[in-house]
Formats: structure tokens, sequence, C-alpha cells
């Protein structure tokens, strides 16, 4: 510990920091060289595959058999964000570990980042929602200082926090995945799982129904270009659905800047409803009328019906149950 209170300096810290930043971030040192590694060649990667991606198209053109890989994987991996926000990092349902082997490799595949990160970072996100100490609030960057601008902190919590010199201290915000076997297997085993999404079985598939050229189409547009794509339409969470009512609506008054927002929430299965959630962390259905679709709730309630999963939470509807959905009730069973 040093003057800055809270902040976990590993080598090196001299960058402007909020006198009162949370516990649990780490400032410089191996960790963060580590996330770099992690991000430069995941974003690499896929934004050259982005370009090639667009280039062959015009060149060589897209045939069915990518737009229909294209599809199928984005609906995946849009489901596997889903199981690692609702199950690893929430809690929202209980499952066994052949359930859990599942979640944890369609969660991997969508190239976010390892089971670890993702949990540690999202735990800290909601512990410190628009406050300093949020790993990507449109309005604090990653040292606890007030982004001027609302463009600025749009840009920042689409996607320009990852590249902040700090990151969350996973010993601090997730315990109980350092301690699970079979996601630390997934944290550890990340890269082959992102071959998995972005190369392998795009590529494969396209081989299968049209040889090398379709492979090629296949891993370029339905694989690296559509990884890149879903992570934005993901990140659309962390900046639309914080816009303090720019976008969207607020069907409750929380202390902080989320709202839902009903685009975000049809190519995210769900996870738009962000206003909601934030009220009611805990639950595994997000959907408070008729008009709020939520795909990845309808899943999980799915699974539930047929064993698959157990102790599905649902603070939110025994409340709306008991006091006509005004939110007044503390909803003391819901943690992050
Ligand atoms: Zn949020
Ligand atoms: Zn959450």
């Amino acid at each position: 510990m040093t003057a800055i209170e809270g902040v976990v300096p590993e080598q090196g810290a001299d960058r402007e920091l909020a006198p009162k930043m949370p516990p649990g971030v780490l400032v410089d040192g191996p960790v963060v060289d580590a996330k770099f590694r992690d991000s430069y060649i995941s974003f690499a990667m896929m934004i050259l595959g982005s370009i090639g991606a667009l280039i062959w198209a015009f060149w060589q053109g897209i045939g069915r058999v990518e737009i229909s890989v294209f599809a199928g994987m984005f609906m995946l991996t849009t489901m596997g964000i889903g199981f690692m926000h609702r199950y690893f990092v929430h809690r929202s349902y209980r499952c066994g570990p052949v359930m859990r082997t599942i979640l944890a490799a369609i969660a991997t595949m969508a190239v976010q980042g390892s089971i670890l990160k993702w949990v540690s970072n999202h735990r800290r996100h909601h512990l410190h929602s628009d406050k300093p100490g949020d790993v990507h609030s449109p309005y604090y960057d990653g040292f606890g200082n007030r982004i001027e601008g609302f463009a600025k902190g749009m840009g920042h919590a689409q996607g320009g926090w990852v590249w902040d010199q700090a990151t969350t201290d996973s010993e601090y915000y997730a315990r109980d995945i350092l301690a699970d076997p079979i996601a630390m297997f997934f944290t550890r085993t990340r890269w082959y799982w992102y071959a998995l999404s972005a190369i392998i079985i795009p590529g494969g598939i396209g081989y299968a129904f049209g040889g090398v050229h379709t492979m090629i189409g296949c891993v370029l547009f339905s694989g690296l270009f559509r990884s890149y794509l879903m992570t934005m339409a993901t990140s659309m969470v962390n900046s639309v659905c914080h816009s303090d009512g720019r976008w969207g609506y607020r069907r409750y008054e929380l202390n902080d800047g989320t709202t839902n927002e009903l685009v975000t929430t049809i190519l995210t299965f769900g996870e738009g409803l962000h206003n909601n959630h934030h009220r009611f962390p805990r639950d595994a259905y997000l959907s408070h009328a008729w008009y709020e679709i939520d795909i990845n709730g309808l899943i999980i309630l799915g699974l539930g019906k047929l064993g698959l999963v157990h102790d599905i939470f649902a603070a939110g509807s025994r409340q709306r149950g008991s006091d006509g959905g005004k939110g007044s009730v503390p909803d003391t069973e819901a943690t992050v």
C-alpha cells in the first residue's frame, strides 16, 4: 500500500490517481502486462481478420454458408456471454460439473477474455457502478479520474477501458473462480477455445460445405469478423446502457447511469435490460415487461425445465408480486 488508499501498486505507479480509489485494482506490473499481451493479440487478430473479411466480401463475395456460420456462431457466443454473466459472475442458478464445463466452454468461445478476468472485471463494475473504481464507466477512467465529455466517455466504455494501464485484482474479486478447477482449466486454455471459435469451427464447416474458397471466407467473415462484431455488441451494454437515459429508459431510479435499451437487448439476447439487471443483479431472468425480450433468460428457464440447471434466482419477480413492481423493497438477497 502507498499513500493512495486501496490501490495495489505493483511497481512504477506514477499515474494521476483519484485519492479514494477502492481496493482490488492493480496498477502497472506483470498482471497489467499480461492483460496487454492478451488484448493486443486478440484485438490484432480480430481487427486484421475484419479488414480481411471486408476485402474478401467485395473481392470474392460472401455466400450462404458464410452467412449461416456467422449467424450460428454469433448466437452461440451471445449465449456464451449470457452464461459468463449470469452463471459465473452472478450465480443466478446452479448446475453440476458437466453442465458447468459446457457453459465454461461456450463462454470462453466468445473471445472476450478468460472467465477469471471477465468475472473479476464485472464484479468490480457492479460494486462501483459509474463511480471511481468502475472498470468501464463512461464517467470515470481506470484511475478514478472524471472523463470530460459524453463522446469521450462513451468511447472509453465501448472499448477504451481495455487499454487502461490498470486492471482488476482477481484475488480480491474472484476467489471462487480461482478455487474452481473447471473455470480455471478454461482460463488457462482460453487460446484454444478462442481458436476453436474464431478459426477452426468456421473453417472446418466452410471446408466441408465448399472447399478451400469457402473455408477462407468462413474464417475471415464468420470467425474473426463475427468475434469482433459480437464483442462490440456486448460492449454496448457498457456504453449505451450506461448513458444515463440518453439512450433507452430507466425503469428503476438507481444511483448510476443504467438504462434498458431495446436494440442492445436484441443484439445481446437480453443483456441490454441493464437497468433491471443493476436493480436485481442476481436475477436469472431480466425481463420486467412483455416487450423486454430476454432470450438468455428464457434459455436459463428452459434449461431449468429440462432439469439441467436448478435453484434459478428470481428476486425481482418475487418483489414485483409484493409491491406491484415499484421497486421499493430492498433486494437484500441479490448480491454481485
Ligand atoms: Zn452495468
Ligand atoms: Zn452484471
